[in-house]
C-alpha cells in the first residue's frame, strides 16, 4: 500500500440485534471484555481451568524473548485425554462425539467412550510402527473419522501431526514431508468425492520416491472407497484395520508440556511458498476451546454442531478436533462436496441431523446463492440458532442471504476472522452480546487486542483504513515456523515494531468496528487513492444479477492501476447481454463513487480459487496484466485459467 490509507467507500447500514433468547442464556456476556480488560493474563489464566491439567500452570505468560512465547510453560496436560477420556470419566461416554455422514451415504456415529478406545488402539499402533514423543507423522486422509482418530491418536503420544489436504498432490505432499521430516505418513486407499471414489495411496507412492523423505519407514493405510487394487510396498505399507484393530483398547495418556509441538500445519499457499506453521499444545488447547464455547455459544448438551471445513485446513484442526471435542460437543463430519449427489445435500444433513450450530465459508454461500434461494428452502432448518463464516471477507450481500435463507431471518451471523498462524478465532461478534453488520467481523474477542495502523505504525482514527495487527500475545499464537525463526521474524514481526502484521487490510468504522479489507498484497492504487478489492467485490455482488466478483488492479499508464472485474452471473442472467456490463459499472459507480467504477468487467463461469476455497487474485492479476501466469499448483482446478484466458480478448 502506499502512504494515502486505505479509502473507506462502502457504507452499510443495515444491524441486527441479538434474538433475547439466546442472549438471556448466552455462555459469554458482555462482562468478559471488561474483565478481560482488567486483567487479560488473568483471565487467560481463567480460561486455561476450562481443560484438565495433570500439572496446572502457575505461569501464565513468558514473553521474555519476544516474539518467541511460552504460555503456561509449567503445566502439564495431555490434549487427547482433554478431548475425549475426561468426557467419559464425566459420564458421558454415551454422548455422540461424531456423526459420519459419507459421500455415498454410508453413516457411523461415533460415541465418546468409542472414540476412547479407537484414539487408544491407534495409539497403540503407532507406538508399535515404532513412533515417538516428538517424532513427526504425516497425515494424508480424506474426510472420514479416522482423520480425527488419527490426529488424536498423534496427540495421545506427543508426536507432532502434520495434516495435507487430501486434494494436494505428490509434489506438495513431498515437500510437507520433507519440511517436517515425517516419519509415518497415515492415508487412505481413497475417498468419495463428487460420487466417485477418488484414488490416494498412488500420491504417497509417488511422493514417497521424491529426495527427502527417506525417512519415512511406515505407511498406514485406511481402506475407504475397497475399489482400487492398491500397489503394495512390503516392510513399509500396514493396513489400518489389520494394525489397529489387534490393539488393546487401553492407552493410558502421558501428559506433556504445555510447549510440548501439537502440530505443523502448511498454510494455504494463496500468496506463496507454504510456511510450516508450529502450533504447541496448552496456549493452543485453552484458546481453541474457550472461542468454540463463547462464538458459537455451544451447550455440548443440545446442540449439534457442524463446521464444513476440511480437517487438512486450520479450521479443521481447531473447529472440528481441538475446540468442539475439548468442549464434548456433538458434532457432524460429511466427506464430500456440498451439490454431491444433489445441490441440497447439506441442508438435508442440516435436516437429518438437527444441526443447530453451522460454521462455513463464504465461497459455499456465494455458491449456494447462484444456484438459488428454492434448493434450502425445500428443507427444514429451524434446527439453526448460529451461523458463522470465515476464511474471506463476507460480502454483506451474502451474509444477509446466508441469514435470511438458511437462518430464517432469525439467527446470528457470527463472521470469525483469523488465521493458521493464530490458531483460534481472533475477532468475532458474539452471539449473544453484538449487533451484528453484514459484511464485519467487529471486534477482537475478549482477551485478544487488534487494531488497524497506517504505514508509520500509528493507529488510525475510527472511519479509516490501514494494516491489521495484533498488539498482544495471544495463548494460541504460533510459536515459529518450523526450522525457519528467521523467516517467523521476517514475516510477521519485521513490519511493525512488537507488533504482528496479519498481512490484511482493515478499516475501522465510525463506531471502531473492524472490517476486513482483503489481504494488503491484494489492495488497489487507483489514481492516488488505495481501494479494496474486497468493498469493490461486494459492491458488485450487492447487483442482483451477480454471484460472485473477484477484482484485481491491473498496471495502468494514466491511473497507475484500474480496476479489473470478474464476475459469475446468478443462475437466468444472460452474458451477453449488451449492457449488462454498463449496467454493472453504473451500479459500483452509485455503492462506492466514481473512482472505484471498474475499467473492465469480464463475466465468467469459474474463479480460480485455492483448495479451501479462496479466490487467487494474483492469477487473475497476471490474466489482466496479459503475463504468463504464476504458480497454480494450488489452485483446484487450473482449466479455470483457460476459460478465463480463452474469453480475454472479449473484454472491453
Ligand atoms: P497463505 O498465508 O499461504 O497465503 P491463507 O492466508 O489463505 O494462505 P489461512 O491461514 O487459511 O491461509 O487464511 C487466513 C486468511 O484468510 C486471513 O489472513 C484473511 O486474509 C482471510 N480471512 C480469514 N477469515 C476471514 C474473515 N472472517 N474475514 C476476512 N478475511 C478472512
Ligand atoms: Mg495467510
Amino acid at each position: 500500500m502506499s502512504n494515502e490509507s486505505l479509502a473507506n467507500l462502502l457504507k452499510e447500514e443495515r444491524r441486527f440485534a441479538p434474538p433475547a433468547e439466546l442472549a438471556a442464556a448466552a455462555n459469554v456476556t458482555a462482562e468478559a471484555y471488561e474483565q478481560a480488560k482488567a486483567d487479560r493474563l488473568g483471565f487467560w489464566a481463567e480460561q486455561a481451568r476450562r481443560l484438565s491439567w495433570e500439572t496446572a500452570p502457575t505461569e501464565t505468560l513468558d514473553w521474555s524473548n519476544p516474539p518467541f512465547a511460552k504460555w503456561f510453560a509449567d503445566g502439564k496436560l495431555n490434549v487427547a485425554y482433554n478431548c475425549v477420556d475426561r468426557h467419559v470419566e464425566n459420564g458421558n461416554g454415551d454422548r455422540v462425539a461424531i456423526h459420519f455422514e459419507g459421500e455415498p451415504g454410508d453413516t457411523r456415529s461415533i460415541t465418546y467412550a468409542e472414540l476412547q478406545r479407537e484414539v487408544s488402539k491407534a495409539a497403540n499402533a503407532l507406538i508399535e510402527l515404532g513412533v515417538e514423543t516428538g517424532d513427526r507423522v504425516a497425515i494424508y486422509l480424506p474426510m472420514i473419522p479416522e482423520a480425527v482418530i488419527a490426529m488424536l491418536a498423534c496427540a495421545r503420544i506427543g508426536a507432532p501431526h502434520s495434516l495435507v489436504f487430501g486434494g494436494f498432490s505428490a509434489d506438495a505432499l513431498a515437500t510437507r514431508i520433507h519440511d517436517a521430516d515425517a516419519r509415518v505418513v497415515i492415508t487412505a486407499d481413497g475417498g468419495y468425492r463428487r460420487g466417485k471414489p477418488s484414488a490416494l495411496k498412488p500420491a504417497v507412492d509417488e511422493a514417497l520416491t521424491r529426495p527427502g523423505t527417506e525417512n519415512v519407514r511406515s505407511v498406514l493405510v485406511v481402506r475407504r472407497t475397497g475399489q482400487e487394487d492398491v500397489a503394495w510396498t512390503e516392510g513399509r505399507d500396514v493396513w489400518w484395520h489389520e494394525i489397529v484393530e489387534r490393539q488393546s483398547e487401553a492407552h493410558t495418556p502421558e501428559a506433556f508440556d504445555a510447549e510440548h509441538p501439537l502440530f505443523i500445519l502448511y498454510t494455504s499457499g494463496t500468496t506463496g511458498k507454504p510456511k510450516g506453521i508450529l502450533h504447541t499444545t496448552g496456549g493452543y488447547l485453552t484458546q481453541v476451546s474457550y472461542t468454540h464455547h463463547a462464538v458459537f455459544d455451544l451447550k455440548p448438551e443440545t446442540d449439534v454442531f457442524w463446521c464444513t471445513a476440511d480437517v487438512g485446513w486450520v479450521t479443521g484442526h481447531s473447529y472440528i478436533v481441538y475446540g468442539p471435542l475439548s468442549n464434548g460437543a456433538t458434532e457432524v463430519l460429511y466427506e464430500g462436496t456440498p451439490d454431491t449427489p444433489h445441490q441440497g445435500r447439506w441442508w438435508e444433513i442440516v435436516q437429518k441431523y438437527g444441526v443447530t450450530i453451522l460454521y462455513t465459508a463464504p465461497t459455499a454461500i456465494r455458491a449456494c446463492m447462484k444456484w438459488g434461494d428454492d434448493i434450502p428452502a425445500k428443507f427444514d432448518l429451524s434446527s439453526l440458532r448460529v451461523l458463522g463464516s470465515v476464511g474471506e471477507p463476507i460480502n454483506p450481500e451474502a451474509w444477509v442471504w446466508y441469514r435470511k435463507h438458511i437462518g430464517a431471518d432469525r439467527t446470528p451471523v457470527v463472521d470469525t476472522w483469523w488465521q493458521t498462524e493464530t490458531g483460534g478465532i481472533m475477532i468475532s461478534p458474539l452471539p449473544g452480546v453484538t449487533e451484528t453488520k453484514p459484511g464485519s467481523a467487529q471486534v477482537a474477542l475478549p482477551g485478544i487486542a487488534a487494531t488497524v495502523v497506517d504505514d508509520d505504525a500509528n493507529e488510525v482514527p475510527d472511519g479509516s483504513g490501514g494494516y491489521l495487527v495484533l498488539t498482544e500475545p495471544w495463548p494460541s499464537m504460533l510459536r515459529t515456523i518450523w526450522g525457519d525463526d528467521q523467516r517467523y521474524l521476517d514475516t510477521y514481526w519485521s513490519r511493525f515494531e512488537n507488533r504482528y502484521f496479519a498481512g490484511d487490510g482493515a478499516k475501522k468504522d465510525e463506531d471502531g468496528d473492524i472490517w476486513l479489507l482483503g489481504r494488503v498484497d491484494d489492495v488497489m492504487l487507483v489514481s492516488g487513492h488505495n481501494i479494496s478489492t474486497t468493498e469493490v467485490e461486494s459492491a458488485l455482488v450487492s447487483h442482483p444479477k451477480v454471484a460472485e466478483a473477484a477484482v484485481v488492479g491491473a498496471t495502468d499508464p494514466q491511473t497507475t492501476q484500474a480496476i479489473c472485474a470478474f464476475v459469475i452471473l446468478r443462475g437466468g442472467v444472460d452474458a451477453e447481454d449488451a449492457g449488462l456490463v454498463e449496467e454493472l459499472r453504473a451500479h459500483v459507480g452509485k455503492q462506492l463513487g466514481p473512482i472505484a467504477k471498474p475499467k473492465r468487467i469480464l463475466p465468467v463461469a469459474e474463479l480460480p480459487k485455492t483448495r479451501s476455497g479462496k479466490i487467487m487474485r494474483r492469477l487473475l492479476r497476471d490474466v489482466a496484466e496479459n503475463r504468463t501466469l504464476g504458480d497454480v499448483t494450488t489452485l483446484t482446478d487450473s482449466s479455470v485459467m483457460d476459460l478465463i484466458q480463452a474469453k480475454l480478448p472479449a473484454a472491453g
